[in-house]
């Protein structure tokens, strides 16, 4: 499953430069799939969900550091565990029980963000 930041933040901004997809933002910032992966341009996520890479989000949090659940692939491809919640001094990011994924659907999401 994704990782989520709890309100218990203090944004210290540890986790952001950690994360290998750039799923992780500021609070207050936009976020885009093309961010730190090789997506550009329209796309069709593995989960079906059609976008376009380039295209700026909304911030899905005003106060604190937060996740893009569909970038998000708990590091799987890349490390053995999730490395914001290595680095998380307050140790609020958690896994998500709304985002419930399998290694194979986290693997797919890496593969296809990196590998196009
Ligand atoms: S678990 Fe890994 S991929 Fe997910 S947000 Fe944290 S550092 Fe990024
Ligand atoms: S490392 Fe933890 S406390 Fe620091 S910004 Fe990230 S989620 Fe927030």
């Amino acid at each position: 499953m994704a990782i989520i930041i709890t309100d218990e933040c203090i944004n210290c901004g540890a986790c952001e430069p950690e994360c290998p997809n750039t799923a992780i933002y500021e609070g207050a910032d936009d976020w885009r799939y093309a961010d730190g992966t090789d997506l550009s341009g329209d796309i069709v996520l593995p989960n079906g969900k059609a976008a376009n890479a380039n295209e700026a989000h909304e911030p899905l949090s005003d106060e604190i550091y937060y996740i893009v659940p569909d970038k998000c692939t708990e590091c799987v491809g890349f490390h053995d565990e999730p490395q914001c919640a290595a680095v998380c001094p307050v140790d609020c990011c958690v896994p998500d029980p709304a985002n419930e994924e399998t290694q194979e659907q986290l693997m797919g999401k890496q593969k296809f963000m990196h590998n196009e």
